[in-house]
């Protein structure tokens, strides 16, 4: 057990929901950060040692207020999850450019904003940071400009942050996971890639919340003390077989 403080982000559903719950049942104390004001209500309930504030982390004005209104209900930050994403699936010719700004701006420019308001608490902690990118960031494939492009950046971001935050003891690590079956996902996964990636992942299935929470939880924790700028595919072993996404 721990007493730990975390920040996620995108905590009100799915893997960051999923993530919260397990930093709970380890000791952690939570700052559950999320856009969406009612999920966030709803996700609330029930759970102690959270702080839910709603706060859209593309925003750099309200990730300095969410990060200071953090410091104070907790008094330090130890680990920064950036898991909020969206996802936006379309050939390059119809992704309007406002539509890649949106990708952007959730997925590459939140955890950018983010890192950077926390920076000064995660020094004092010696702290760490996880990314969510996604195994889109690992593979090119049609339909995922937008979507691929922007977690191929946060990949990039995370060795970024583990060069240059090494040497104040922060630890930046990155999870790639494979397809969830998530708000986000069935938004966007037809039943053709489903299909197919039943197919082409080896353990021939989705994986659950649970397991990629697993996997943030073990980079945040002291037991990845020496691990730092990695990327972890959590995927069912589909990084592996070398063939395209779906
Ligand atoms: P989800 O849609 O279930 O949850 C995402 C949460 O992020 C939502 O609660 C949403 O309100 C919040 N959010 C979105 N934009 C935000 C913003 N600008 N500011 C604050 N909150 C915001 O999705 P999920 O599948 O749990 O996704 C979590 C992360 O995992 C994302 O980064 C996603 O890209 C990544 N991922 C998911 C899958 C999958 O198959 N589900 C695969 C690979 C990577």
């Amino acid at each position: 057990m721990t007493s730990k403080t975390a920040v996620v982000t995108g905590a009100a559903r799915g893997i960051g929901l999923a993530t919260t719950k397990l930093l709970l049942e380890r000791g952690w104390k939570v700052a559950m950060i999320d856009r969406d004001g009612p999920a966030l209500a709803e996700a609330l309930q029930g759970l102690d040692g959270v702080h839910g504030i709603d706060c859209d982390v593309s925003d750099p004005e309200a990730v300095e207020g969410m990060i200071a209104e953090t410091l104070r209900e907790f008094g330090q930050i130890d680990a920064l999850v950036n898991n909020a994403g969206v996802a936006d699936f379309g050939p390059i010719e119809e992704t309007s450019f406002a539509r890649w700004k949106t990708v952007m701006e959730t997925n590459l420019d939140g955890p950018f904003l983010c890192v950077q308001a926390a920076t000064p608490a995660l020094k004092a902690t010696k702290g760490a940071v996880v990314n969510i990118a996604s195994i889109s960031g690992l593979r090119a494939s049609t339909l995922r400009v937008a979507y691929g492009t922007s977690k191929a950046a946060v990949i990039q971001l995370t060795l970024q942050q583990a060069v240059e935050l090494g040497e104040h003891g922060i630890r930046a690590n990155c999870v790639c996971p494979g397809p969830v079956r998530t708000k986000l996902a069935m938004a966007v996964h037809s039943q053709e890639i489903i299909d197919a990636y039943h197919d082409a992942i080896p353990l021939n299935r989705y994986g659950s919340e649970q397991e990629i929470a697993e996997a943030i939880l073990f980079l945040c924790s002291e037991r990845a003390s020496f691990i730092t700028g990695q990327v972890l595919a959590a995927d069912g072993g589909f990084e592996a077989t070398g063939i395209g996404l779906p």
